[in-house]
């Protein structure tokens, strides 16, 4: 064991993992250290990568130089784009993984990494010298007395694991993922360096045999051919790609869960930690919406040779009997067989707003926190701050300045934004509803968005970036070519024209402005274009080209309100200011704006608790006063 590591990482999740690759890529030596490093890169729950605002976040970490794109490519059995029929600023990827090879995949990689040692351990106590972060307490499988480990820099990934509590009906037991233990002593440690502590639940779904299932009761819900890749870095899928199955629940399913609802822990009161509202169980999907008489569910493959089937819509806390009886009232599930019974677990998070907009702790320099125990939820939402966390990390032991990113630029910097800032009343996710600049923030322009920064950090190497340069020269050169370039009325352009239900061409038009025309596709004109015209453009680099010349001036107009608003940030607060004469903002925030004396606009911003309209109260009121100036 490394006796003083510049970084360790407490746990093996998403969030511990690109954690500690991060560091470790940049060249710090770092141990993780784990519960049981058998686990390290389990599914704890959906056997998938991506989702709506999900897929965005892990383009945006695959661009950044994070592992969980080239992971989600790696063990991926089945691709989908996501909202593929709206616009391209709300279409997300996911994908379907074979659970046992993600998290092989990402054990191999641990092992494969230099300067990366794996500790199965468990992290007892965080320990600081004059406030700043000086080492852990740990205790080691296999030794009785606990050890110190002296460090300089300690990211905590905890996840669900701090004082957890799995309920499944009225049976209990301690542990934060089925057949884990829990943590203990840890939130105690953390309680007293000054952390404020929730307690938050999330759940999951019975696992089901396959073979016990009549699929052919079900639609087949099959993926996207030929599939769509991950990483920006990946150039083909490997695995053989599988269906997933949809069906619904019924009026009889209601019943049989209906009846039984006061053995849910969720009823009964047992359980008070608080959960997703986005992502109800089953029972809370009967109760919240008894007029809908059936709910959608997918039922996906957990592996290429697993027999394992999650049932993605029916998370649930019920006893084992009642989960038994409602599930067979499923279209093909007569019959059917468990595997895993459904679970619930609470327990314990931070409250983020404690954290700077790198994740380390404002009140103990050192100390980094990252992933579920920040209050979010999800492998993606765990796995980018986990990475940023350990960016952080890394450059705080190297005495650099830190890395952040604007909520302008990234879904990332929306995360970190929200988290801290925003009161924590359930457990946070993703979605694109919460970017304002979604347009900007795509899925196929996050390494044109961020890459660039990964290079800096060391964490994109000189294959990655000759690739991500090419890309640049490609959609550079094809927005010049497009819109200097005319195409003339003719036969074959009316073919397509006509042939999309657009109308025929009437003189000599640049192909920029044709590709604006709603009907038209980047591959319609291609196919009258000159040959070579727009060069070797692989898939990925066309779809990029075609949304920034088509949606040129709303992109454009976004660009402005950017820089708007970053002006803005910098209007000074006049000395004179009296927040008490502000309508629209609450007693306790008055208090604190008097209190911290905000110098300019972007000061109000990072106090916690500062909402939009808070911001704008504060900005209406200056304008009012004609004191608006950029400081
Ligand atoms: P985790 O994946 O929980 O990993 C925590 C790591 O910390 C583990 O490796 C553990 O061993 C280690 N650890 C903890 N304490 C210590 C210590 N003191 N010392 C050493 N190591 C320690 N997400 C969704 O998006 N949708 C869902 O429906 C959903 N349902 C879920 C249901 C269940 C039952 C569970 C358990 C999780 C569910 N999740 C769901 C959440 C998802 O699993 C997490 O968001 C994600 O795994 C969090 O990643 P993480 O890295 O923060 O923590």
């Amino acid at each position: 064991m490394k006796q003083n590591p510049d970084v360790v990482v407490i746990g093996g999740g998403h969030a511990g993992i690109e954690a500690s690759l991060a560091s470790a890529r940049m060249g710090l030596s770092t141990t993780l250290i784990t519960l049981d490093a058998l686990k390290i890169g389990e599914m704890s729950c959906n056997p998938s990568i991506g989702g709506v605002g999900k897929g965005q976040l892990v383009k945006e970490l695959d661009a950044l130089g994070g592992e969980m794109g080239r992971a989600a490519d790696a063990t991926g059995i089945q691709f989908k784009r996501l909202n593929s029929k709206k616009g391209s600023a709300v279409q997300s990827s996911r994908c379907q993984s074979d659970k046992k090879l993600y998290a092989r995949y990402m054990q191999s990689t641990i092992a494969a990494q230099p300067h990366l040692e794996v500790l199965e351990a468990e992290v007892k106590a965080i320990l600081t010298t004059s406030g700043q972060i000086s080492g852990i307490r740990v205790a080691v499988k296999g030794e009785s007395e606990w050890r110190t480990l002296p460090t300089r820099a300690v990211v905590v990934t905890s996840g669900t694991f701090m004082k957890a509590l799995m309920h499944c009906g009225n049976d209990k037991s301690a542990g934060g993922r089925f057949g884990e233990k829990a943590s203990v002593g840890l939130s105690d440690s953390l309680r007293e360096l000054g952390f404020t502590i929730q307690r938050l639940k999330t759940g999951t779904p019975p696992r089901l045999l396959a073979g016990s299932i009549d699929f052919s009761q079900m639609t087949v819900h099959p993926g996207d051919d030929p599939p769509r890749l991950f990483s920006f870095w990946n150039t083909e899928i490997k695995l053989p790609q599988v269906d997933c199955w949809l069906t619904y629940s019924n009026q009889e399913t209601h019943d049989a869960i209906r009846k039984d609802l006061h053995r849910s822990p969720l009823y009964s009161g047992e359980i008070r930690g608080i959960g997703p509202r986005y992502c109800p169980s089953i029972e809370d999907k009967v109760v919240k919406f008894p007029d809908k008489p059936r709910h959608v569910l997918f039922f996906e493959p957990e592996g290429l040779d697993s027999d394992w089937i999650y049932p993605n819509g029916i998370s649930t806390s019920l006893p084992a009997d009642v989960q038994e009886a409602f599930v067979k009232t499923l279209p093909g599930c007569q019959n059917v067989r468990f595997a895993r019974y459904g679970y619930a677990v609470e327990y314990d998070c931070i409250d983020p707003r404690q954290l700077s907009h790198t994740f380390e702790a404002k009140h103990v320099p050192g100390l980094f926190l990252a992933g579920q125990v920040n209050g979010t939820s999800g492998y993606e939402e765990a796995a980018i701050q986990g990475l940023l966390a350990g960016i952080n990390a890394a450059l705080k032991v190297k005495g650099e300045p830190p890395f952040t990113v604007s909520r302008a630029e990234s879904y990332l910097g929306v995360l970190v934004d929200d988290l801290t800032s925003m009161e924590l009343v359930e457990p946070y996710r993703m979605f694109t509803s919460r970017a304002e600049f979604r347009l900007s923030l795509r899925e196929d322009n996050a390494d044109l968005r961020l890459t660039p920064y990964g290079r800096v950090l060391g964490l994109i190497g000189d294959a990655e970036m000759a690739r991500f340069e090419r890309r640049q020269e490609l959609i550079a050169r094809g927005k010049e070519t497009l819109a200097a370039t005319v195409c003339k009325p003719s036969p074959a352009i009316d073919a397509v024209l006509v042939a999309n239900g657009a109308l025929a061409l009437a003189q000599p038009t640049f192909y920029a402005q044709l590709l604006r025309r709603p009907e038209v596709g980047l591959s319609d004109l291609l196919t009258v274009a000159p040959p070579g015209f727009l060069g070797d453009l692989d898939p990925d680099t066309a779809e990029t080209l075609e949304i920034e010349v088509k949606y040129a001036g709303y992109i454009e107009l976004q660009r402005q309100e950017i820089a708007r608003l970053a002006k803005m940030s910098r209007l000074a607060i006049p000395e004179t200011m009296d927040y008490r004469e502000i309508a629209g903002l609450s007693f306790e925030l008055k208090e604190k704006l008097i209190r911290q004396k905000p110098a300019t606009l972007a000061d109000i911003s990072s106090i916690p608790g500062v909402t939009p309209a808070a911001m704008t109260a504060v900005l209406f009121h200056i304008r009012q006063r004609g004191g608006a100036r950029v400081a």
